[in-house]
């Protein structure tokens, strides 16, 4: 299953010798259609009635339950008036990665969860790939809310859906924060620099100290998939990081 998810983000695994099992590189082959979803790991959501306004908007010291109701009653900015629902994230709330996207398309919009469709399932090859299970995992997006017909969000949504996303930070505290995408690369590092500029680097999200690697978000892979051994070099100086190795 391990080649599968290596094979579907691009990586010929060859093997040198028995105890010397995987060398990657290499080109490109589509994403497998049976590659399975993310599994959903269900929050601990509470009923609690406060609606978020842009005047009451923020999310200091809220704890994960207080913070999903905060983002699920949000009026902060114009995109609630045209959610079906918000997405919040997923995965593991003790979680050593946290992978950012830039917004909630038609399916999570929805489904009211993050990476669906093929996107998603070429977002589990690049985790599977890492070896990394789901429990390690925590996937979350820039904006809680999808823009309409999946414009790209602007300046003002970004910056009043930030204080979510950095209370997320705060709680998780995760090893390294991989942004997937320009949109989550210039909302995490308070940036306007090309992908070209941003990838390849390890920078740090605000004075945290946690590291943030840069790469390809999975829907621009799968419409540029020679990309996809650039993307792997950015996941393996992530997991470099978290290994405590130097990147
Ligand atoms: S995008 Fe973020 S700030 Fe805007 S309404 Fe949705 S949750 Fe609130």
């Amino acid at each position: 299953m391990h080649d599968q998810y290596l094979q579907a983000m691009g990586i010929t695994r060859w093997v040198k010798r028995e105890l010397d099992p995987v060398s990657v590189d290499d080109e490109t082959v589509e994403v497998k259609e049976e590659i399975a979803a993310p599994k959903p790991i269900e929050s601990n959501e509470v009923e609690l009635s406060v609606v978020q306004t842009p005047e009451s908007h923020q999310a200091d010291n809220l704890a994960w339950p207080e913070l999903i109701e905060q983002v699920k009653t949000c009026v902060a900015c114009d995109l609630h008036a045209t959610r079906t629902q918000t997405v919040f994230g997923e995965g593991s709330q003790q979680a050593d990665w946290l992978i950012v996207g830039d917004a909630p398309g038609t399916d999570e919009d929805i489904q009211g969860k993050p990476f669906l469709g093929k996107g998603g399932q070429l977002l589990t090859a690049m985790v599977e790939a890492m070896g990394l299970k789901w429990e390690h995992v925590y996937i979350t997006n820039s904006l809680k809310c999808r823009p309409p017909e999946s414009r790209d969000p602007n300046e003002e949504e970004i910056a009043a859906c930030h204080v979510f996303l950095k209370r997320q930070i705060e709680l998780l505290q995760p090893k390294v924060i991989l942004a997937v995408g320009r949109v989550a690369a210039h909302n995490l590092l308070e940036s306007n620099e090309p992908m070209k500029v941003m990838r390849g680097t390890e920078f740090t999200y605000k004075d945290t100290g946690i590291p943030v690697v840069v790469t390809y978000h999975p829907a621009y892979l799968l419409r540029a998939p020679s990309n996809k051994a650039k993307a792997w070099q950015d996941l393996k100086m992530a997991m470099r990081i978290v290994a405590g190795e130097s990147a």
